[in-house]
C-alpha cells in the first residue's frame, strides 16, 4: 500500500504510543528482575500499575474501537502488513476493552506484590508465605477468564493471550500422547545415559571466562552485540527493552560451565527471533513475535537441536578448551554425552530433554485444575509432590524444589507454561523442515557455520511477525499443525537410536 488511510495512521500513531509506554514498562520490569533494591518494591509497584493504567487506557479507548471499525471496512488484503496490524490489533482490543480499569490496576499491583514474596518464599523455602499471594492471583486470573470470556474452558482465555488460538481441549490429548511416548523412551534412554558419570563436567570454571565464552558463542550464532546484552539474574530471561535493545540474563555456577552456556544459548535464541523481526514495523504486531510457543521454538532450536548436538561440540570443544583448559582430559563425544544425560530432576530449567516436557505436562495440570476449581491453593504442594514422584520416581522434600521452583504464577502467568512443549514441537517440526529445504544445512552446522539455518530462520519465521496466526505459520513453514511427531522421533533417535545426532 502506497498511502495509507487516515484512519489506519491515526490508528498506527495510537499504537506506537502505547507501545512506547509498554516499553517503558519493560525497562522497569528489566530493572526489578536484575539490579532493583528489595526496598524499592512497593514504589516500583505504584510505577507498574500507574503506566499499566494509562497504557491500557490509551488502548482501550471508544476512538480506537471507532479506528478499528473504518480499518475493517477498507478491505485491506488479510496477508498485508496492515490487514495482519489491523486483525491482531482487533484482537487485542477486544480482549483488553473486556477488562474493566480497575480491575487492570489491582492486578498490576497484586502481582508485582507476589513475585517479591515468591522470591522470598523461594529462597526460604515456605510455601506458606505465598500462599496467600497465589490464591489472590488465582482469584484475579479466574475473574480474568470471566471478563474475556470463553468457550469450553475458563482456561482457554488465559491461554489465549500466549498462544493465540490455541484450547486446552487440543493440547490434553496431546500431551497424553507425549507422555506415553516419553515414558516408552525413559527407561532406555536413561539405560543409554548409564555409563556417563553425573559429574563428569564438574570443575573450575570462573565466572569471568564462562561469560566470554558464552559471548563468543551467542555471536557465533549470530547475536547481536550492538543491539543486545547479558546480565545477571536467578531466572535467566529475555526482554526485548525498545528496537535495538534485547536484553538477556543467564546465572552462573562456577563447578558448572554448562548451566549458563545453555541458558544463553536459550536465550540468545530468543534474541535472534527478537532481533530478527521486521525492524520497520518495531511496535505494531507485524514486528512483533507470533506467539510464545513460536517464540521458545527458536530457543529450544538453537538449544537443543543446535547446542546439544555431537557436531556442536565436535567444533566447540577445542574453542572451551582455550577457556576451560579442565576440559582437555575429556573428548568432544564424552562432552556431547553429558551435555545429553538423562536422568529425572527436580528442577525444570536443569531437567534434560527427555524429562523436560514432565514437568511442564505437571505443571500444566495443575494450573487448569486451579482455574477449574478441582484444585485449592493450600493443597497445591501435597499434589504435587504426589504427583511428580509418581511421574518421575523422585521425592520431593522442599517446596524450593517442588511447587515453588519456577516464576510464572507470581507473575500472574498462569496458561503461559504448555507454551514451553508446544515450543519443543514446534522446534522439531521447524529443524526437520530447515533440513528438508537446505542440504548443505548439517555441514555448515558441522563447521561452526551457523548463517544458513539463521536465514532460514530468518526468512521463514522471523519476518513474518504476526502477520500469521501461529497454527498458519506452522502450516505454512512445516506443512502441518503442530504435532509431537517429529519431536519424539528426533528424541528417540538421539536418545535410544544409539550413536545421537
Ligand atoms: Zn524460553
Amino acid at each position: 500500500m502506497t498511502t495509507q488511510p487516515a484512519c489506519y495512521r491515526k490508528l498506527l500513531k495510537r499504537m506506537r504510543e502505547v507501545s512506547l509506554l509498554n516499553s517503558i514498562a519493560g525497562v522497569i520490569e528489566w530493572d526489578q528482575n536484575t539490579y532493583m533494591p528489595a526496598a524499592a518494591a512497593a514504589y516500583r509497584a505504584e510505577q507498574f500499575a500507574c503506566l499499566g493504567e494509562r497504557s491500557h487506557r490509551l488502548f482501550t479507548a471508544r476512538a480506537v474501537g471507532g479506528l478499528l471499525t473504518e480499518c475493517e471496512q477498507l478491505g485491506l488484503a488479510p496477508d498485508s502488513v496492515e490487514g495482519a496490524n489491523v486483525r491482531e490489533w482487533r484482537h487485542h482490543y477486544d480482549r483488553a476493552t473486556k477488562l474493566p480499569a480497575s480491575f487492570v490496576v489491582k492486578f498490576e499491583r497484586t502481582k508485582s506484590l507476589a513475585y517479591e514474596v515468591w522470591r522470598e518464599a523461594r529462597g526460604q523455602s515456605k510455601f506458606e508465605l505465598f500462599q496467600p499471594h497465589l490464591s489472590k492471583i488465582v482469584d484475579l486470573v479466574r475473574q480474568k477468564a470471566d471478563y474475556l470470556g470463553y468457550e469450553a474452558s475458563p482456561y482457554d482465555a488465559l491461554l489465549d493471550g500466549y498462544e493465540p488460538g490455541a484450547r486446552a481441549e487440543r493440547i490434553v490429548p496431546l500431551f497424553a500422547e507425549l507422555r506415553a511416548g516419553i515414558v516408552a523412551l525413559l527407561g532406555p534412554a536413561r539405560e543409554q545415559s548409564a555409563a556417563t558419570p553425573a559429574d563428569l563436567l564438574r570443575g573450575e570454571y570462573p565466572i569471568a571466562a564462562q561469560q566470554v565464552f558464552n559471548q563468543r558463542v551467542a555471536a557465533a550464532i549470530g547475536f547481536d552485540f550492538q543491539a543486545g546484552r547479558i546480565d545477571t539474574t536467578t531466572h535467566p530471561f529475555c526482554n526485548t527493552l525498545g528496537a535495538g535493545d534485547c536484553r538477556l540474563t543467564t546465572r552462573y555456577d562456577e563447578k558448572d560451565f554448562t548451566d549458563s552456556l545453555y541458558s544463553i544459548l536459550h536465550e540468545a535464541g530468543h534474541g535472534l527471533y527478537e532481533q530478527g523481526l521486521p525492524a520497520e514495523h518495531f511496535g505494531t504486531p507485524a514486528g512483533t513475535a507470533v506467539s510464545m510457543g513460536i517464540h521458545e521454538s527458536q530457543s529450544r532450536l538453537w538449544e537443543n537441536h543446535v547446542g546439544r548436538s555431537r557436531t556442536f561440540w565436535e567444533y566447540w570443544h577445542p574453542i572451551a578448551c582455550e577457556y576451560f583448559p579442565g576440559l582437555k582430559s575429556l573428548t568432544p563425544d564424552q562432552v556431547y554425552r553429558a551435555v545429553n544425560r538423562v536422568h529425572p530432576s527436580f528442577i525444570r530449567t536443569e531437567a534434560d530433554q527427555v524429562t523436560y516436557d514432565l514437568h511442564i505436562m505437571l505443571r500444566f495440570e495443575v494450573e487448569v485444575k486451579l482455574v477449574n476449581r478441582q484444585l485449592e491453593v493450600a493443597d497445591v504442594p501435597a499434589y504435587w509432590n504426589e504427583q511428580f514422584e509418581q511421574m518421575m520416581g523422585l521425592k520431593v522434600t522442599k517446596d524450593a524444589d517442588g511447587c515453588l521452583q519456577d516464576v510464572h504464577w507470581s507473575t500472574g502467568g498462569i496458561g503461559y507454561f504448555p507454551t514451553y512443549t508446544l515450543g519443543n514441537l514446534n522446534a522439531a517440526q521447524l529443524m526437520q523442515s530447515a533440513r528438508r529445504g537446505n542440504p548443505s544445512l548439517d555441514g555448515d552446522l558441522s563447521a561452526g557455520r551457523y548463517e544458513t539455518l539463521l536465514a532460514w530462520l530468518r526468512q521463514q519465521v522471523h519476518r513474518e511477525g504476526s502477520c500469521h496466526r501461529p497454527r498458519e505459520l506452522m502450516e505454512k513453514v512445516t506443512g502441518e499443525r503442530t504435532g509431537i511427531r517429529a519431536h519424539l522421533d528426533y528424541l528417540r533417535e538421539k536418545f535410544v537410536g544409539g550413536q545421537g545426532t
